[in-house]
């Protein structure tokens, strides 16, 4: 079992604890190094580097950024970035308006399906109104008996397809390794194997993001298969780009795996982490 897991989340944007309750249970589970990705913020690494610092363990101070490659959204991770970076937060402010516009937009489409107050319903469950995303409208849906779970709410709902669905233009994919770049950080595009392009458009997408100064492919994801991890593997062998792995923890019985509960990477693969100082005190290869 990997002690390394590199894209978790917390209640910041849609996981279900606070970000020194993720960092507990990850020390609990035996990680020796946690990255904190919440999607398009970075209000909780404070919260998680001081309960690190208590737990022993290394924060890795991440973000998961929405990105629109033509009509496709991908998900860049902002690894060891400066959380103060003025180029960075001014990026995330604008992708977080974005969520608040979006968030009205899904609430009008299930009202017309008869479902009233989910506005308020997903707001409620949210940090604040631009931290507001689909899995705060999921457990809303849950809650209010319109969804039997998370995963059917995004199925009927709130996935691509569903009748609440709101295509979103987010940052650009040059903008987002732009921010992540100018504050310090490294850019992993995060569980490649979710986004069901064809073989050739993901080859495109990750020859584009390379070019454009991203260095990793998220190649241990618990949402990949192991033909995934096979394709994702030889694909960043391919394109001289580094391997990144990560649960995407959100919570406990919602998410497909728990933290740290990852495959290792694959041998031939060079670990993005391989020259983190982090990782040589914790005795990681
Ligand atoms: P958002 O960034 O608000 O559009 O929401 C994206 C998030 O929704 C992802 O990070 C996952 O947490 C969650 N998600 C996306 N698709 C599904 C699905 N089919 N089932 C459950 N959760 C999903
Ligand atoms: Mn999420
Ligand atoms: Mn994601
Ligand atoms: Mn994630």
């Amino acid at each position: 079992m990997h002690t390394i897991d590199l894209h978790a989340h917390s209640d910041r944007s849609d996981g279900a604890l606070a970000p020194q309750d993720l960092v507990a249970r990850g020390a609990v589970r035996g990680l020796s190094v946690l990255a904190l990705t919440d999607h398009d913020t970075v209000a909780g690494i404070s919260d998680a580097r001081a309960a690190a610092r208590d737990h022993g363990i290394a924060l890795i101070a991440g973000v998961e950024m929405s990105v629109s490659w033509g009509a496709v959204t991908v998900h860049v991770l902002g690894l060891r970035i400066d959380p103060s970076a003025a180029a960075l937060l001014d990026g995330l402010a604008g992708i977080r308006a974005r969520r608040r516009e979006r968030a009205k937009e899904i609430a009008r489409r299930l009202e017309r399906d008869g479902i009233p107050d989910a506005l308020d319903g997903a707001l409620a469950r949210a940090a604040d109104e631009e931290s507001v995303g689909r899995v705060h409208f999921a457990r809303h849906l849950v809650a209010a008996g319109a969804a039997k779970d998370v995963r059917s709410a995004f199925r009927r709902y709130l996935g691509t397809g569903g009748s609440a669905y709101v295509r979103t233009r987010w940052a650009a994919l040059e903008d987002a390794i732009g921010w992540i770049k100018e504050a310090g950080g490294i850019a992993v595009l995060a569980h490649p194997g979710r986004l069901g392009l064809r073989p050739a458009r993901l080859h495109a997408l990750c020859a584009q993001f390379k070019a454009l100064g991203g260095e990793a492919l998220e190649v241990i994801s618990a949402s990949h298969t192991a033909a995934d991890i096979a394709r994702m593997a030889w694909l960043a062998r391919e394109l001289d780009l580094s391997a990144s792995a990560g649960s995407d923890f959100h919570a406990a019985g919602e998410s497909w795996l728990d933290l740290g509960a990852l495959d290792p990477l694959p041998r031939a693969s060079v670990p993005v982490w391989r020259d983190w100082p982090e990782c040589r005190t914790a005795g990681l290869d």
